[in-house]
């Protein structure tokens, strides 16, 4: 079978998305692949597919249960035979995955980093012709990654001891130059092809919001999205119960999902979730990955997250089915202090102590990427794709900023106060205890450091910490100032400051004139959808879903409903033409969803 007819007769598509067919001849040739695509781009068929026409069996590392269940269920609703193996079966389960995967019967096996070193599990590699080794989530394997695994590390280990060298293909939504570097080294890819599809997704909004009260905000939020489906992230347990009782207490359905909750209830309201029987998602960043749901409308961010990494990839969740869909971050001070707090608090027993205070001055100097894009004042996803090594726009007319009016004013005076504070506090303090001595607060810690008699103290008492804090952000972003690294940050002069200093530059920001939300310029792909129909085969959908207890979209996504609806199919081949209907999926369900066209058809 050649990748097309795989395509159609699996996966249901006509067409190969941009890069996937590159990936695909590439691998089918023997080569290492390095993948780095968005959210929602279609990663999986990439391996998917030359899973199935190489000989023997592809072994996908992949570092989430919930991930490999998915994939594994939408795999085996496809007619293909694939199985996970990781610590959350039953061990009889296991034993029983295990001896099939020996004896060969599956064509994909999924397995978590941690298994790869058990003896049993070696066996089956030793007995087993092995194609390919796909590594998803590769950033996982990097230091200067968002979300490094030191099992990740065990990997190479693994691959060193199986006689001959599988292909080895690795695959990340998120990776910066330095990342990718690290994959590539640290995997030992062997001249891999390396894509980067980019990372723009034009049907996402970005909004940075700095409310007074974040809670109104959301309830605007939510309030003008009633009925859509959203996720709200927060960044502790704490703020998920308050906000999720609020919202429930305004009669919104929502639910809560973090790591305190009982595993019964973090399931029960996941699938709630991904069975629409509630609409939004209060939760911490435990939630969401390898969650596929693709009729997410919007995602709000509650706390800033620790990095833009994170955020692109929480905020990406929204809007996988190309819908125009919305990313609001409410943004406030007191989110930096947070994050830095549970950045010094992380320990990790599998590490050195010296490696692991490297990764936290990593992780403070990504904070600050983060914290930039949440006072900039120009194009917000611009800022993203720079970030990510893309060439930016300079307007992209889809985000808060763009569709804001700013004017320059000119700040140097206000630059020059911080800075010569920064220069009398010899250069050691924080933005929040800067920020306390321009306003004249007598705290402790100031009176104790004599840094009440400096002459700035008090000199911007009229001004909100806010305020300063967003010109000491302008200040560093554009290099007059320097953050350290270290747990207790503070700031220093940069050359480049002396110049403000002595009134040789002038320094500008943008400052908001006024809001002028014009109407969002997005890709629409909506097809024109008969709601009717789209809904009762929505329930259709449900009910199939409920009988075999996997969550709706692995029977169809929405895209592919709404492809019904427009085609209208009523015999077989025309049902295969439906994008996202395959052989299989034509032979389980045709029948029922057609008979429901049928009925529709007939009454209109
Ligand atoms: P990623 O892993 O990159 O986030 P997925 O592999 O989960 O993305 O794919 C996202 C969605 O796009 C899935 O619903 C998948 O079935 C769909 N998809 C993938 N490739 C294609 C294609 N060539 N044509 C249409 N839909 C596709």
């Amino acid at each position: 079978m050649d990748k097309y007819s795989v395509l159609k007769e699996y996966f249901g598509y006509s067409t190969f998305r941009k890069g996937q067919e590159e990936i695909i001849d590439n691998i089918l040739s023997g080569r290492d692949i390095l993948a780095v695509m968005p959210t929602g781009a279609g990663k999986s068929l990439c391996y998917q597919i030359p899973a199935l026409m190489l000989k023997g069996i592809t072994i996908v590392v992949s570092p989430l249960i919930s991930l490999m269940k998915d994939q594994v269920h939408a795999l085996n609703d496809s007619g293909i035979r694939a199985v996970y193996l990781n610590s959350s079966m039953p061990y009889n389960e296991y034993l029983n995955a295990l001896d099939l995967a020996i004896q060969g019967y599956f064509k994909i096996v999924y397995v978590a980093p941690e298994r790869l070193e058990n003896p049993r599990f070696l066996d089956f590699v030793y007995s087993n012709p092995i194609s390919m080794i796909t590594i998803d989530e590769a950033h996982c394997v990097s230091q200067w990654g968002h979300d490094f695994r030191p099992s990740y590390l065990k990997i190479v280990d693994f691959i060193s001891k199986i006689s001959y060298r599988p292909i080895v293909t690795a695959f990340t939504a998120t990776a910066t130059d330095k990342v990718k570097k690290d994959i590539s080294n640290i995997l030992q890819l062997k001249n891999p092809y390396t894509i980067t599809t980019g990372f723009d997704r034009q049907n996402l909004y970005f909004e940075v919001q700095h409310p007074r009260d974040k809670f109104t905000a959301l309830l605007d939020i939510v309030t003008k999205n009633k009925g859509k489906c959203g996720i709200v992230y927060c960044g502790t347990r704490k703020n998920v119960e308050e906000v999720c009782k609020r919202l429930q207490d305004k009669s919104f359905k929502a639910l809560r999902y973090h790591a305190g909750l009982t595993n019964e209830e973090r399931i029960n309201n996941q699938n709630c979730f991904i069975y629409d029987k509630c609409d939004i998602m209060v939760a911490t960043n435990a939630f969401g990955m390898g969650i596929d749901k693709s009729n997410v409308s919007y995602v709000v961010h509650y706390n800033m997250p620790k990095n833009i990494e994170s955020y692109y990839q929480e905020a990406g969740r929204a809007g996988r089915d190309g819908e125009p869909a919305e990313c609001i971050l409410l943004y406030s001070a007191s989110d930096v202090s947070l994050n830095r707090f549970l950045i010094d608090q992380t320990e990790n027993n599998e590490i050195p102590l010296e490696t692991l205070e490297k990764i936290k001055a990593q992780e403070r100097e990504l904070l600050k990427y983060m914290t930039f894009y949440c006072t900039i004042t120009n194009c917000l996803r611009s800022y993203i794709l720079k970030y990510f090594g893309e060439k930016g726009m300079t307007s992209c007319l889809n985000c808060s900023n763009c569709l804001s009016n700013y004017v320059d004013v000119d700040i140097t005076i206000d630059s020059q106060k911080i800075l010569s504070c920064v220069y009398r506090a010899n250069q050691s303090v924080s933005i929040a205890v800067l920020s306390s001595i321009l306003r004249g607060r007598k705290t402790e810690l100031i009176s104790e450091s004599g840094y009440d008699r400096i002459s700035t103290f008090g000199i911007m008492k009229d001004s909100t910490d806010m305020y300063i804090r967003n010109v000491t952000n302008h200040l560093v972003l554009h290099k007059y100032l320097y953050q350290t690294d270290e747990r207790y940050s503070v700031l220093r002069l940069t050359k480049l400051a002396k110049e403000v200093l002595v009134g040789d530059t002038k320094v500008t920001m943008k400052t908001l004139k006024s809001q002028v939300k014009k109407s969002k310029v997005v890709k629409n792909t909506n097809v024109n959808t008969n709601d009717s129909l789209f809904d009762t085969l929505k329930s259709v959908r449900q009910n199939i879903a409920n009988v075999q207890s996997i969550p709706a979209y692995i029977i169809f996504s929405d895209a592919t409903l709404k492809d019904m609806c427009k085609k209208l199919p009523v015999t077989k081949n025309e049902f295969l033409r439906v994008s996202g209907v395959g052989e299989i999926k034509m032979e389980k369900y045709g029948e029922t969803f057609m008979k429901e066209i049928r009925k529709f058809k007939s009454k209109n």
